[in-house]
């Protein structure tokens, strides 16, 4: 399953980004996901439940996948055009010279980390914990 393997590399950016920032537990990842990127939203959804529940530091957390627009330049008449609704032909000049500007994109966008519960312990000084970090950088997917 080929999100399956997707939410494994997400979990482990996110652990990545987490251990970094001295963050225990994530409330929720933002993905940007590209049109044609080939991933499928359902399924991904349904393969980070399954996969995030497993860690501590994901479980729970919501996955908000963030739609990106596919959109392909065309290199004869410098315009632009929506590559799903017309594919790698320029729909204003007929070239098929072009190129995919986005819509590829399978990227961590924002990792979200829950309110500090507080507790006896930290009565004295609160948690320094970011309530949000930007951990905007693309998954290296092969
Ligand atoms: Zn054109």
């Amino acid at each position: 399953m080929h999100e399956l393997g997707i939410v494994y590399h997400i979990i482990r950016d996110v652990e990545n980004v987490a251990r970094a920032n001295g963050v225990r537990r994530v409330s929720s990842v933002t993905l940007l996901l590209g049109e044609v990127s080939g991933v499928v939203p359902d399924l991904l959804l349904d393969a980070w439940r399954w996969a995030a529940d497993k860690k501590p530091i994901t479980e729970g957390a919501e996955l908000i996948v963030e739609p990106v627009e596919a959109v392909t330049h065309c290199e004869v008449c410098g315009r632009d055009y929506a590559t799903v609704e017309h594919g790698k032909i320029c729909p204003h000049c007929g070239s098929g010279d072009t190129y995919l500007l986005q819509g590829q994109e399978v990227m961590i966008k924002q990792i979200e980390t829950p309110d500090e519960e507080p507790t006896e312990a930290s009565l004295s000084e609160p948690v320094d914990a970011p309530d949000a970090v930007d951990a905007a950088h693309p998954l290296h997917i092969a």
